[in-house]
């Protein structure tokens, strides 16, 4: 009986060291004991290797038969839970295809996620405000999480320029709006998704675009167009996730008036005066910051979606790449703001 053990661990250390799968291994050890039960039936009683073995036929058998049961037994429980978790997943989801469940499965393990979490996903329709440094990695994540409806509005090309930072647009696509670059990029990660590009730039007649949607994002790259886009977000009453970014530094928040929190306004009442903020072009940027912001962007928007964890609502976080600091500033709404006020 000990020498059946101690060839059996021989045997699977040595396929394990060959590299043989689990299922040569144990072929090798059921090999052994079909060996040993032939010898013990066959074999006169008595004889030196019947003595060596030590059990009789019928113990054999039996031992055989109780490895046999605890070996299905495990192979049983294996097959249950492998046909039990495609079933509850769309159970939970409905109409997502075995390709989206396996695409999604790691948002749909996740508790504050779940099934439902990436059906909400599925549903959503988000608005970019360009897409450029911010737009790029935020637009990404969110194609690629499953966002169902994803628009996109900039009436920028792609310039050789861009490409230092925007990971959305490639060299091939220099000279083609940005908007059409991003949407192939999208599609080309994520084809269960719609994207709807707006080759234009936002202005004050882009209002009903903004009823299409559930939530805005906006990574612009100028102050007139960031108090535009939170005025349209408030009259519509949609939650504005915005950012910005100066050299090093990234600042985000997820302004919602309509939830009683501080709108970009309330936060920042007055646009600096234009020589004291210059833009990235005049002042640089560092390239992966537009990724960390952006992306963050893209999770603010999976949160508000989903309703996982705390948002940056009535919060701004301020990163200072440079020196590797995070700082979060509370804010109120302001009574005598003119956007959200009164
Ligand atoms: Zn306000």
């Amino acid at each position: 009986m000990i020498w059946f053990l101690m060839v059996s661990v021989a045997l699977w250390s040595f396929g394990a060291l060959m590299k043989a799968p689990r299922s040569v291994r144990w072929a090798m050890i059921a090999l052994l004991y079909g060996a040993i039960a032939l010898a013990l039936f066959v074999l006169p009683a008595g004889n030196p290797l019947a003595a060596t073995i030590g059990v009789a036929p019928g113990e054999w058998l039996l031992l055989g038969g109780f490895a046999a049961i605890v070996l299905s037994y495990r192979q049983g429980l294996t097959w249950l839970k492998s046909r039990a978790r495609p079933a509850h997943a769309s159970a939970q989801t409905g109409t997502f295809s075995t390709t989206e469940l396996d695409r999604y499965a790691r948002h749909i393990m996740l508790r504050e996620v779940g099934g439902p979490g990436q059906k909400k996903l599925k549903n959503a329709r988000v608005l970019v405000v360009g897409a450029g440094g911010l737009g790029a990695p935020a637009l990404q994540y969110l194609a690629a999480a499953g966002v169902g409806t994803i628009g996109v509005i900039d009436d920028d090309v792609v310039d050789n320029s861009n490409l230092q930072r925007q990971v959305i647009h490639t060299d091939a696509r220099i000279g083609m709006p940005k908007v059409f670059s991003a949407e192939v990029a999208m599609l080309a990660q994520n084809p269960h998704i719609t994207v709807r590009p707006y080759h234009r730039r936002l202005n004050e007649s882009c209002a009903e675009i903004l009823d299409d949607y559930d939530i805005v994002l906006d990574g612009c790259d100028n102050f007139d167009t960031r108090y535009l886009v939170n005025r349209l977000a408030v009259a519509a009453g949609k939650p504005l996730i915005a950012a910005a970014l100066t050299q090093w530094e990234g600042q985000i928040s997820l302004y919602d008036a309509a939830a009683g929190t501080p709108c970009y306004q309330c936060v920042f009442p007055k646009a600096p005066a234009a020589d004291l903020v210059p833009s990235c072009a005049e002042a640089g940027v560092i390239g992966p910051l537009p990724g960390v912001i952006g992306a963050m962007m893209a999770l603010e928007a999976v949160k508000a979606i989903t309703g996982a964890g705390e948002t940056l609502r009535s919060r701004l976080m301020i990163y200072d790449a440079l020196y590797a600091d995070t700082r979060i500033i509370n804010a109120k709404p302001r009574t005598d703001c003119p956007v959200c006020g009164g």
